[in-house]
């Protein structure tokens, strides 16, 4: 993989989003592991405008290149990146019903076995911190921890995978469920499954699919 083809995965992953209607406007941000740093969305560039040219290559001490600034959250996509080894792309997104059930500041949980698809019985909210800040990307480390996917209070959501293909893919698997999730609330109150059944669903998990 060159450094022109992850790029061109970046801009079509901002495109993707907005397809498939997690993103608007200029709002979300994506990242892929490159070198000894990461590539980076540009801040506030809608993604219609964005080209693979406009995408930011960092350094994991916050230096950047190029013509155009970084992400102003560019400070939690290298935390995961420096935290969690397995991490290849980030996916952050004002994502409608995510978004939505963030404004509640709770945890997700498991009102669906797919809940244990981001590792564990909930997927949790991170407390509140402002945009762009050290504080939100403390925040949503900590919510992450032994996660894949976690809700920012009062703003969004952000997923990672191996590479952009899976972080993508649990964007759009994490919005859903939190759509699922908000319609059941409108009709009453899920029914949870229990702590023994999700440890059963996490370890049927761990052999699922294409291995
Ligand atoms: P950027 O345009 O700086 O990436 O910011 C968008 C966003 O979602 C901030 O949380
Ligand atoms: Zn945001």
């Amino acid at each position: 993989m060159t450094q022109i083809d992850l790029r061109e995965g970046i801009v079509e992953t901002v495109r993707a989003l907005t397809a498939h209607n997690l993103n608007r406007g200029t709002a979300g941000n994506v990242s892929a592991r490159w070198n000894e740093g990461f590539l980076v969305t540009p801040t506030g560039l809608g993604c219609d405008e964005m080209q693979p040219g406009d995408v930011v290559p960092m350094a994991m001490d916050g230096n950047w290149e190029g013509a155009r600034k970084p992400s102003s959250e560019w400070r939690f996509h290298r935390d995961i990146y420096a935290a969690r080894p397995e991490a290849g792309a980030v996916v952050h997104t004002h994502a409608p019903f995510a978004t939505a059930l963030a404004c509640l500041r709770a945890d997700i949980p498991p009102f669906h076995y797919m809940i244990a698809r981001f590792g564990g019985a909930t997927v949790r909210c991170a407390a509140y911190a402002t945009f762009g800040t050290q504080a939100l990307s403390d925040a949503a480390l900590a919510a992450l921890e032994g996660r894949c996917a976690c809700l920012l209070a009062n703003h969004g959501m952000l997923a990672f995978g191996r590479d952009l293909r899976q972080a993508l893919d649990l964007a759009v698997e994490f919005e859903s469920l939190c759509e699922q999730y908000w319609r059941a609330l409108q009709i009453g109150r899920p029914v949870l499954l229990s702590d023994a059944e999700m440890e059963t669903v996490l370890e049927k998990f761990r052999t699922y699919g294409q291995q």
